[in-house]
């Protein structure tokens, strides 16, 4: 007979979920707050807004009817009495709590000297035993109660290995500290508990960054142990080319970026590199400058775009600057979308894999298993953060023949406070252009209630007479796109009506390919004065003509995605302007973080600025996305407050790889268990 597969509980399933499957993780899983269920205190010693736990006779209980039960029950603990008011309850309260019974309550009081309550507390059977630690109460989830959790956490404490992996011996073990932790002793001061100050606290918060430190270095290190094309730079060919044709001349910042990733390409080591840079300060001629030292040395290179418009628009610019110089040498580029034409296609495909098509543009479509270059030495992913460390690591497959390792260059326009890239993406290289080309006039940004959107419109009017072109761009609602859908053609109705004789554009998620193709080419040619968009203009659209932006519900948007859109305008030498429309709809007044947005951006431009504001509103896992950075979020380290902590880390990780390999690899194991395997895309 086949062994029956045993089932999962719900509540096993639910652990799983929390990502509780080792006893390390369960004794790793630490308290969120503690309950103190060790101290009785008398009733006449309360005041209103104390949580206490007090020891009382029932003494009155009654059901009131009406529209809202209620379940009414006096206790009398011999110094004064409270009133315990139930809205939801069952038979069962009832009898436990019949008059008579002796119990315990734990829960806010309200009110005082005219009469005590407390709404829907907690309580138990007096059994005259009171428990001797503070409770804790863990970070749960839906089908996992309290009682359920804290058994099998206390389980895993029992059973898991608790050695320690630090070289040198600390004040507190890591025994010592997650014994503290899940049952700290009641003398212990709640406080010190809840702000994370115990050293108890520190050594686990130290520990845990001490693993995010040492998955990182050892992802570098293997990656450095890894080849990869060297791609020296020479005179004479299709960069100098490039520099020679362009119309302008690099920025400092641009020169500088340019000499650090040429450093890297020649080396046989594979880049890894993140080039950051605000919206408009010209990566894309840098990510052109690398692609012809690629090209240069007579390899391939590939260049990918999250969406199809953004793709399609690298493809013109680099077609523009690099096909003429590519053609003198008997090569060209290659393009690679999704709506393109099954023959076209085979084309592509044919050029890419003689080696004929030195450079391939394209969306996700250049990393599909059909694509075989012949000599494929380096990737630039534009807007990395848009793609998952999935598709990085097919990029990186893409040149497996040769035991080699594509050079990896990420572009970012939202560039990475500091904090986080000590901490999170400590294994990456970072290039940052700090310097927007010249004559650029910064936006001006003005936040403006949707009351006032008829003196929006006509500042449209007063825009488009003076030759220049506007985006619009409506709300974003995530969980519908065909509610998005009716808000933008409706608001291309509008504005058509109100600006006769302007031709307005509509562009949004669900149009084909080539439509959204016909209608910015209107609009990048000046023929169309009005863009009414979703959020697909969201990311690189350069358009330098456009002078004033529109976002409408800019409440409803993150302030990375503000400041992005933000950065389709001010990139030409007129002064430009961000309208941010706002409606509070049934509410008062708007939210505290949409308030805190909107301030952000009114307030600065810097995209430093933002995006530390934007961590500071968000958090660190919301910043990132987990999936997205691939990193492991911490969960008890805080970058800001513990920088301390993560400086020890840093100083400790390189040497206790070089001197304590197998300590190491127990202590990420510990931390990260299968996780670690996805740093390393
Ligand atoms: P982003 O960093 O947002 O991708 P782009 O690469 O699209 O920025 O550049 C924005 C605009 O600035 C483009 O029109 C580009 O041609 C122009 N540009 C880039 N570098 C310079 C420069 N050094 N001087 C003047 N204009 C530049
Ligand atoms: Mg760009």
């Amino acid at each position: 007979m086949p062994a029956e597969r045993p089932r999962e509980s719900p509540a096993q399933r639910a652990l799983h979920k929390l990502g509780l499957r080792r006893p390390i993780d369960l004794a790793l899983h630490l308290p969120l707050r503690y309950e103190d269920e060790t101290r009785i205190v008398r009733l006449a010693d309360t005041h209103d807004g104390d949580t206490v736990q007090i020891a009382a006779a029932v003494v009155g209980s009654e059901i009131r009817p009406g529209p809202r039960r209620q379940l009414l029950v006096t206790v009398d603990d011999g110094t004064d009495r409270c009133l315990l008011r139930f809205f939801s309850f069952y038979p069962s309260h009832q009898k436990s709590l019949a008059p008579g019974a002796r119990i315990r309550v734990r829960g806010e009081v309200r009110g005082g000297f005219a009469g005590r309550q407390m709404l829907h507390p907690q309580f138990r059977p007096d059994t005259g035993e009171l428990p001797t630690a503070l409770t804790p109460v863990y970070p749960t989830t839906a089908g996992l109660p309290q009682s359920y959790l804290r058994k099998a956490v206390l389980a895993g404490l029992a059973r898991a290995d608790l050695s320690e992996t630090l070289p040198t011996p600390q004040a507190w073990s890591l025994r010592a500290a997650l014994d503290f932790l899940h049952h700290p002793a009641p003398e212990v001061s709640l406080a010190a508990l809840e702000d994370r100050s115990h050293p108890a606290w520190q050594r686990l918060k130290a520990e845990e960054l001490l693993a995010q430190q040492l998955s990182q270095l050892a992802a570098k290190r293997e990656r450095d142990g890894l080849r990869a094309p060297r791609l020296p730079a020479t005179a004479g060919g299709v960069r100098d080319g490039l520099l020679a044709a362009l119309p302008f001349a690099l920025t400092g910042a641009q020169q500088r970026v340019v000499a650090e990733i040429a450093a890297d390409l020649g080396r046989p080591q594979p880049m890894h590199r993140l080039l950051q840079g605000d919206v408009g300060s010209g990566k894309t001629v840098v990510a052109a400058l690398a692609a012809a030292v690629c090209m240069d040395a007579g390899w391939q290179c590939a260049l990918m775009a999250p969406t199809e418009i953004l793709a399609e628009q690298h493809f013109r610019k680099l077609a523009d600057w690099l096909a003429p110089l590519l053609a003198a040498r008997g090569r060209g580029i290659a393009w690679l979308g999704g709506g393109q034409k099954k023959k076209d296609r085979e084309a592509q495909l044919a050029r890419i894999a003689s080696g004929e098509a030195a450079l391939v543009v394209g969306t996700h479509a250049v990393i599909q298993d059909r694509v075989q270059f012949q000599r494929l030495a380096l990737a630039v992913i534009d807007e990395q953060h848009r793609f998952g460390v999935a598709q990085r690591l097919a990029l990186r497959a893409k040149l497996a023949h040769a035991g080699q390792e594509p050079h990896l260059l990420m572009m970012s326009a939202t560039p990475i406070p500091r904090t986080l890239a000590m901490s999170y993406y400590a294994d990456l290289d970072v290039s940052t252009i700090d310097e927007l080309p010249p004559g650029r006039t910064p936006v001006v940004t003005r936040v403006v209630h949707e009351g006032r959107r008829d003196e929006v419109v006509a500042r449209i009017g007063e825009q488009l007479r003076e030759g220049r072109q506007v985006y619009w761009v409506c709300p974003l609602i995530e969980e519908s796109e065909a509610i998005d859908l009716v808000n933008a053609t409706a608001t291309h109705a509008e504005l058509s009506d109100a600006l006769p004789g302007v031709l307005v554009g509509l562009l949004h998620a669900r149009m084909l390919p080539a439509e959204k193709k016909a209608v910015m080419a209107l609009f990048t040619e000046g023929l169309m004065g009005v863009l009414v968009s979703t959020t697909v203009i969201e990311v690189g659209v350069d358009v330098p003509n456009a002078s004033l932006m529109v976002i409408e519900h800019a409440e409803r948007f993150g302030l990375s995605q503000l400041h992005q859109l933000r950065g389709r305008v001010g990139r030409g030498a007129a002064a430009s302007a961000c309208v941010l429309l706002y409606s509070t709809g049934d509410a008062p007044r708007l939210g505290e973080t949409a308030r805190a947005r909107l301030k952000a951006m009114a307030e600065t431009t810097d995209g430093f600025e933002i995006a530390r504001r934007d961590l500071e509103i968000r958090g660190p896992g919301e910043f990132l996305g987990e999936r997205q950075s691939g990193a492991p979020l911490l969960r008890f380290a805080d970058l800001e407050e513990d920088a301390d902590l993560l400086a020890w880390a840093r100083e400790l990780a390189p040497r206790m790889l070089d001197e304590h390999p197998l300590l190491a690899q127990r202590h990420v194991q510990r931390w990260l268990g299968g996780k670690a395997e996805f740093l390393k895309a």
